[in-house]
């Protein structure tokens, strides 16, 4: 995150958001920021709030004089810049979290977490912490080593939040979750990091996520390289057909056993009770053996929505024909 604070001029704006809430313009900061210019327009723009966030460079702009932005701005560089290590061997930045409080210190953090089934014993195994400035969150660490971490993420638990996570600048997104393995022979690959540690209840796996809907290149490299791991689960949220084939596709090259497993429209592991997970993971899991599948999947969407106007339905019925066909 890079407060700019009010800008200048955002030019002529692209169109509105597919929501409706946010003016679109090619965002002038990321030239500075990241070196390359927006040319696709990432700079969602929301005219109520007067508040504007860029979705490549992540540069925060407003149209108010905010009076003790400087102060907060200060702030917010400082959390979120990569320092070395004092005691650090290589090269490598990393992020001081020696700001954060442990979770139990923070009763709005603590529920918030227990409401999104995550528990103790998960606050303990994934080593969640929490802040309550600038923004009262989650903050979900990847690899920590003493107070320093390689990667992590603030989730802003706050309802009517104008950003729900917070990145800190980096190059490249780690695999999430990979330091939290242990002997477990089973990974499950979901978007967000709150899927992952969710998904990590199904006994005998553990959960990773690829921070979005899309598997990058390095992120399968990084998972190539997990030598103990023989089987791969893809868990996608419910509904989220073209990201799942395309990640599968991807993994079939790790060599490992691929499979994806289908949840119900739009929920997340997170949004599934113990029970419910594990009936999902029983139940609506296939194997995928090659991209073939996921023509295959892919015919069968597209024909039950242009018969069906119900999403619900045509993910039920989707899952309804999978089943069909498995027992061919
Ligand atoms: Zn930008």
């Amino acid at each position: 995150m890079r407060v700019i604070g009010k800008f200048k001029d955002l030019g002529k704006s692209l169109g509105t958001s597919s929501s409706g809430l946010e003016e679109v313009y090619l965002c002038p900061y990321c030239i500075t920021v990241i070196g390359k210019p927006d040319t696709s327009g990432k700079l969602y723009y929301n005219k109520k709030k007067r508040v504007g966030h860029c979705f490549k460079c992540d540069s925060l702009v407003f149209n108010t004089e905010i009076p003790d932005i400087s102060e907060l701005a200060e702030e917010w560089l400082s959390i979120l810049s990569p320092t070395q290590a004092e005691d650090s061997t290589d090269s490598t930045s990393l992020f001081d979290l020696s700001w954060t409080k442990p979770v139990s210190e923070i009763p709005q953090v603590y529920e918030y977490l227990i409401n999104r089934n995550i528990n103790d014993q998960l606050i303990d195994r994934y080593n969640l912490l929490a802040t309550d400035f600038p923004i009262l969150g989650v903050v979900i660490p990847n690899v920590m080593t003493g107070k320093y971490t390689d990667y992590y993420q603030i989730r802003d638990i706050k309802q009517d939040s104008y950003i729900k996570y917070r990145n800190p600048v980096s190059t490249s997104k780690p695999v999430y979750g990979i330091g939290f393995i242990g002997d477990n022979k089973s990974i499950i690959i979901t978007e967000g990091v709150f899927s992952a540690i969710s998904a990590s209840r199904i006994p005998g796996c553990a959960g990773l996520a690829t921070y979005g809907k899309s598997l990058k290149l390095d992120q399968l490299n990084q998972i190539k390289s997990l030598n103990s791991v023989d089987n791969i689960y893809v868990m996608y949220d419910g509904g989220t057909l073209g990201p799942t084939i395309k990640a599968a596709n991807m993994l079939l090259k790790t060599g490992r056993d691929v499979y994806v497993t289908l949840l119900p429209w739009s929920k997340d592991p997170n949004e599934l009770s113990d029970e419910g997970i594990r009936i999902c993971f029983d139940t609506n899991t296939y194997k995928y053996q090659s991209p073939d599948y996921g023509n295959l999947l892919w015919k069968i969407y597209n024909y039950n929505s242009s018969k069906y106007t119900s999403k619900l339905y045509q993910w039920r019925s989707l899952i309804k024909t999978l089943n069909m066909e498995n027992s061919i």
